[in-house]
């Protein structure tokens, strides 16, 4: 159940800015082992707990991109689960994404995970 520790985590960076947040956009990437609905029913909750600090909070999600060490070709989650003959419904963990993926374009499993494995907050201040 880490969506609870990682929405309080999330609550607690907001209320820490200097100015006010009155938006903010959390964004998954698409390799983190996140379930959003539990993560955004805790963001919620945790929000009710709060009295005078109600921020719209959006969750999105970010495409993974992998950039491969040997040709250099920049493929996504999909093209390069296909490559390899999996079904894009696998679910991951960042370090089982090698077991899956080829590069489409030389089918070596040497790559760099580019975007989609973090967490980032996006910011807008009133
Ligand atoms: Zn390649």
């Amino acid at each position: 159940m880490h969506e609870w520790a990682l929405a309080e985590s999330v609550i607690k960076t907001l209320k820490n800015q200097k100015k006010r947040v009155s938006k903010a956009e959390v964004i998954f990437g698409k390799l983190q082992d996140i379930d959003r609905e539990i993560f955004s029913f805790a963001i919620e909750e945790l929000l009710k707990q709060e009295k005078d600090f109600r921020p719209v909070i959006k969750i999105c999600e970010e495409e993974a991109v992998f950039e491969c060490i040997s040709c250099g070709m920049e493929f996504d989650l999909k093209k390069g689960l296909e490559d390899a003959g999996e079904k894009e419904n696998v679910h991951f963990l960042p370090e089982m994404v090698k077991v899956f993926i080829k590069c489409p374009g030389c089918g070596s499993r040497d790559f760099e995970i580019k975007k989609g494995r973090g967490l980032s907050i996006r910011i807008k201040e009133k």
